[in-house]
Parts: structure tokens; sequence; C-alpha cells
């Protein structure tokens, strides 16, 4: 369906063949064992840790937005943990991001490097990228990185990549399949936190990874399989039902992400404003070239950790809350986490909801006249 518009792609991936009498998309397959009598070879389907049917019309739609196939897994982590366990043998060496998702850092250094794994840690930058790629086994990329938003040519990275015989996965978790193609763009593997924007109502914890390279795809499903890696099948309906509204969220999404974008840059009060869509943004040239989004997520800079809190708090709508990519607009100062992400005391990461703009923008004024009062 790659020549249909992405709302028509969004509102139909995934869906069986009408049938009389059936549901459009069917509901879930809420089930552990199926009947399965003599031969196994003969079913489709034995037990859900092997494969679902509420599975396969998920990855089907997930596999026709990525214009790959996909493989569902119980969350973000699951699917970028079995990339990398099924990839990486002893002596491997790993290309990771040091500006990206937290916890593919903490997990390289708990499980990977004491199993004889070299980790290298390489921000988004092309240049670091581009010296960092030759000995890799795998190279992980994260763009537009997390929190600070910077960008990496994808295409450039995984040629180079390539020319050294490593594996290419871009973790598309802000971005999704509709804002960034990075099957186009030359990745091996895309990887995605569907508990984000892909599925964008915050009530679910899902993950994928999409290939064109059936080599790569075969041991990940035997993986998944092994570790129980997969998802709940009530989940994955949730998921795939939350599916067809994806273009619509997505464009309200970056509406409203611009446009807090650009009232915050034009805003005196505000430190280093960062949206890949904003003209003037460090990221943009590459953005613009390799996105047909931009995504949901703003950072921006406030003086210190008070006026970061007094922001927070004096916004009304502005929910404050990790994670982002829901319909509902979240926030929260980073460095709460203590993630050494190494951004300020009042750095803020801003999610932008499908609100209407105009009661966004108020709130954040709101919010900017609460963090000037403590200033
Ligand atoms: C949230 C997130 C993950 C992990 O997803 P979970 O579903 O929480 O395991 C991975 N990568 C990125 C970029 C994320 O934002």
């Amino acid at each position: 369906m790659a020549s249909k518009g992405d709302s028509t792609r969004s509102v139909h991936a995934g869906l069986p063949p009408a049938k009389q009498g059936e549901p459009i998309l069917p509901g879930p397959a809420m089930a552990a064992p199926f009947h399965l009598q003599g031969d196994p070879a003969d079913s489709p389907y034995g037990y859900t840790r092997e494969d679902n049917p509420t599975f396969a019309n998920y990855e089907a739609a997930v596999g026709e937005l990525e214009g790959g196939r996909a493989l569902a897994f119980g969350s973000g982590m699951a699917a970028l943990t079995a990339v990398a366990l099924v990839n990486l043998r002893p002596g491997d060496t790993l290309v990771a991001p040091a500006d990206g998702y937290p916890v593919l850092r903490a997990t390289a250094e708990s499980y990977l490097r004491p199993r004889g794994i070299e980790v290298r840690l390489v921000p988004t930058d092309d240049d670091a990228l581009l010296g960092a790629v030759e000995g890799a086994r795998l190279v992980m990329l994260e763009t537009p990185s997390n929190p600070r938003l910077d960008v990496c040519d994808i295409e450039r990275i995984a040629a180079a990549a390539h020319e050294h015989g490593a594996i290419v996965a871009v973790d598309n978790t802000l971005a999704t399949p509709l804002g960034q193609p990075v099957l186009d763009l030359g990745a091996d593997l895309s990887v995605v936190a569907g508990t984000k924007a892909l599925t964008g109502h915050g009530d679910l914890l899902i993950g994928h990874v999409a290939t064109r390279d059936d080599a790569l795809l075969a041991p990940l499903r035997a993986w998944r399989a092994s570790t129980g890696a997969v998802p709940g099948p009530f989940e994955t309906w949730l998921a795939h039902r939350s599916l067809a509204t994806l273009a619509l969220r997505l464009e309200r999404q970056c509406a409203n992400a611009l446009a807090i974008a650009e009232a915050l840059d034009a805003d005196a009060r505000t430190g280093v404003v960062r949206y890949p869509g904003l003209p003037g943004d460090p990221a943009h040239a590459t953005a613009k070239r390799q996105m047909r989004a931009y995504g949901p997520l703003v950072s921006f800079a406030l003086s210190n950790r008070a006026t970061a809190e007094a922001f927070l708090a004096g916004c009304e709508l502005v929910a404050d809350a990790t994670s982002f990519g829901g319909v509902h607009t979240t926030a929260e100062r980073r460095a709460r986490w203590g993630h050494g992400d190494d951004v300020p005391e009042g750095f803020i990461r801003l999610s932008a909801g499908i609100e209407d703009s105009a009661d966004l923008l108020s709130d954040i004024e709101r919010g900017m006249a609460a963090a000037a009062d403590r200033a």
C-alpha cells in the first residue's frame, strides 16, 4: 500500500480480508495454548510464546508501515535487547549512542561488556559515527537522539557501516516509521518502542523490530520464543487499534511541537530550544532530508532547577510525566533521573500531544510566567 496516503495506510494496515459477519479488526486471541491435535506442523498456532494470530495481524500492520517484515516484542527494550543479544558474540563490537535512551547504555554495561562484547558509546554526530564504525559488528543509532534531539545521517552512516561488514539498527521510536522511513534509508533493522508515539495513548508497552532481510528476522523470532519476550495479546490488539490514528496524531503532534518550539525560541527567558523542525536548528538540514515528520519532542533549557520546576508546576494542561509520544502533552525536568544524560538542571523535555494549539500555547505562557516569578 506504499502508494496510498499515510492516513489511509494507518487505518488499513494489517487488516485481514473482509469476511462476512466478522469484525473489521479481529479481537484479541486471549490464549496460551491453541487446539493442537497430531502433528504441530499442521497448525499455524500452538502456544502464544511461539506465536499468536493477534501478533500476526499487528506484525502485518507494522510491516506495511515500515516497508518490511516485523516481529512484535513485549516492550521497546525487549526488542532492542533481542537485536543486541542475537547479533553479538564475545569479541564483537557494538556501537551504541552515548546520548540516546539511557536504559540501552545501562544494559550494555551490565550484560554485554561482562560477556566480552566491546561497547563503543558514540554521540549522535556524523563525523564521530563515521569514525567509529570500523571493526563494529552492530551499529545502533538513535536519531533524533533523545533527549537532546541531535540528528545523524542514516544513509551515510549505514553505507560506511556496510562497507565494514556491520549491521545497522536504528531506534526509530521518536519519529515512527511514518515520520522517518529508516529501512528506505539503508538501515538493516528498524527498532521501535511502540509504547511511545506509535501507539500514542500511554496505556501499554510494546515494541517491534522490522527488516527486509529474512536472515536477520528468523533468529530474532527464535530468540523471542526462547526468552518469552512476547507482548500480551490484549496489548497487541490495543496497539493495532491505536495505529489507525497514527498519521492523524502525528500530524497534530508535529504541528503543536513546532508551534511550541517557535514560541519558546522567541522567548528571551528560554535557553537553547531544540526541535529538528525549527529552521534555525543545527539538526534541521539533515532532518529535512531524511524525515517526513519531525516528531513530538521539543527540548529547552530554563535557567536552573527551581525555574524548571516552577514552569512544570505552573502549567495546567502539560502533565509532568516521563515517556513521550502520547495524545496528552507531557514534560519533565530530565536531570531528575540522574541518568548521566549530561543535561543542565533546568533542561526540560516536552512531548507535544494533540490538544488545540492555542490552548497549549497559553498553557506554556502560564508556565513561563510561573518560572519568571521564581527566577
Ligand atoms: C522508551 C524507549 C525505549 C524503551 O521502550 P519500552 O517500551 O519502555 O521498553 C527504547 N528506545 C527509546 C528511544 C525510547 O524512548
